[in-house]
């Protein structure tokens, strides 16, 4: 487990940091090192700072000192050149990416844009960054790139997916996830760029937005809405608390070996229903009313192209770095399920902002 960050990072740079994941691996910084962390984040739709606001208040810190955002967008070539420039980043963690599948179906340009081009960019800017460093920062510096295990679509049960498996990519996420992928690994094979790069499973935790399967289940049961499970639910996701993600990219961008992609999964195969059923549950004992939140459950039409299972072998995480997942699946469920009931004033306003629940 990191506890403590070198403190030979003065300078941390986080794409994304305004996300799901990227907010809580600043907030993990902010905890456990002395470093300014400069988040690069363009604030879309799926971003929101009240994570690292209250953290930094719990830590008595003030903004400016440690957390420095820096809005801007990384498909646009001179205001990322200008930010890096301004930054002088010692090491830097990669998460900007457009992250839901079914929003890349519906619009795929923005999809290829931040997530393809965007890391383009990025990585010829840093790259040229990386070059002119003097010897100690250079020896030092890293670029570690975080991904999905999508990339390599669906697997037959039984089997799973290591940093041996073909890519397979699906869906316009997943395929601009995929040359994302290969774009780094290009950059330290061509010129000999520091890399690293994580493909992960499913995440959930507090913060993540109300559109996506946890929070959207948990958000609708206590709404009295509709529960919508795509298909007949039986899609399986190997499900990781984001707390336990953020601790294995912390091991692999400081302990991992320079050009190595890890594979980083939960453990935890549980069908959407099987996820669906075991929220509604809890709130059965823990927030009763009148009727099983499970009759709330409606199955809808499947999405095009859905992968069917997704699983993870973490044997090289696990032997390399003796990272293991510390939180039980549903210890983490558990947990998440109660953060929503005290924050669904935070979901609410969500949905007001985006006009659609
Ligand atoms: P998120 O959608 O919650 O956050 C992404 C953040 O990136 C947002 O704040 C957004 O504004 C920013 N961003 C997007 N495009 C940008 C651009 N062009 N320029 C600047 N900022 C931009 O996503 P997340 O769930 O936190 O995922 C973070 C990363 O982890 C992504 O790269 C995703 O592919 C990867 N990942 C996610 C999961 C998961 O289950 N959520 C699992 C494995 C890997």
């Amino acid at each position: 487990m990191i506890t403590k960050v070198s403190n030979i990072y003065k300078r941390i740079l986080i794409t994304g940091g305004a996300g799901f994941i990227g907010g809580c691996l600043v907030r993990k910084l902010l905890k456990y090192s002395d470093s300014v962390i400069y988040n690069i984040d363009k604030l879309g739709y799926a971003s929101d700072l009240k994570g690292i606001e209250n953290e930094l208040k719990k830590l008595n810190l003030s903004s400016s000192d440690r957390h420095q955002l820096i809005n801007i967008d990384i498909s646009n070539k001179d205001l990322l050149s200008e930010a890096i420039k301004e930054i002088d980043p010692d090491f830097v963690f990669h998460l900007a990416a457009e992250s839901h599948v079914d929003r890349s179906i519906e619009g795929p340009e923005i999809f290829v844009k931040s997530n393809i081009l965007g890391t383009f960019y990025l990585l010829q800017v840093l790259e040229i960054h990386y070059q002119n460093l003097n010897s100690e920062r250079k020896k030092n510096f890293r670029f570690h790139h975080v991904s999905t295990d999508e990339v390599f679509g669906s697997i037959e049960s039984g089997a799973k997916f290591s940093e041996k498996s073909p890519y397979n990519p699906q869906s316009p996420y997943s395929a601009s996830k995929a040359a994302s992928d290969h774009l780094v690994r290009a950059w330290e094979a061509t010129y000999g760029f520091p890399i690293t790069i994580s493909n992960c499973s499913n995440n959930f935790g507090p913060w993540q937005l109300p559109d996506k399967l946890i929070p959207l289940i948990i958000y609708r049961a206590i709404k009295d809405e509709i529960i919508p499970i795509y298909g007949s639910g039986n899609n399986i996701r190997d499900w990781l608390f984001v707390e336990d993600h953020v601790e294995a990219i912390l091991n692999i961008a400081f302990r991992g070996s320079t050009g190595s992609t890890y594979c980083v999964g939960g453990c935890n195969e549980y069908s959407n229903l099987e996820v669906a059923n075991f929220i509604c549950d809890y709130l059965n004992i823990y927030k009763p009313k009148d009727k099983n939140y499970r009759k709330q459950i409606t199955f809808v039409r499947d999405r095009p192209g859905h992968d069917f299972r997704y699983a993870i072998d973490n044997s090289l995480i696990s032997r390399d770095l003796q990272w293991k997942p510390n939180f039980s699946f549903r210890n983490a469920l558990n947990l998440t399920i109660n953060w929503y009931l005290n924050n669904l004033n935070w979901c609410e306003s969500f949905f007001e902002k985006n006009n659609k629940s």
